[in-house]
């Protein structure tokens, strides 16, 4: 009988269940590994913001080789051109 194991990569605890992990680089290059929930925190943070940034902009900008970062500065230019509210307009007036 064989029974195979898989381990995390950096403690090998075959008591932690672990999650594989593909790492591709800009050049291509890609590699595994296996962490158990400890050793791999920073992957599963990468993981969890690039789902955060909307799943759907990240298949398109990765063709065209957009960054993500570059929305940020969008929203808010049109912020200060943005139909202020009715409550806005009147605390204005109260100051003025
Ligand atoms: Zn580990």
């Amino acid at each position: 009988m064989e029974i195979t194991v898989r381990v995390c990569d950096v403690c090998t605890d075959p008591t932690r269940a672990v999650t594989t992990y593909t790492v591709t680089d800009q050049d291509g290059r890609s590699g595994s590994t296996d962490r158990c929930e400890v050793d791999g925190e920073s992957l599963a943070t990468i993981i969890a913001a690039t789902r955060a940034v909307a799943p759907k902009v990240a298949s398109s900008a990765r063709t065209e080789g957009k960054k993500p970062g570059k929305k940020a500065t969008a929203p808010r230019r049109r912020r200060q051109t943005e139909v202020m509210t009715l409550e806005q307009i009147e605390e204005m007036k109260r100051k003025e």
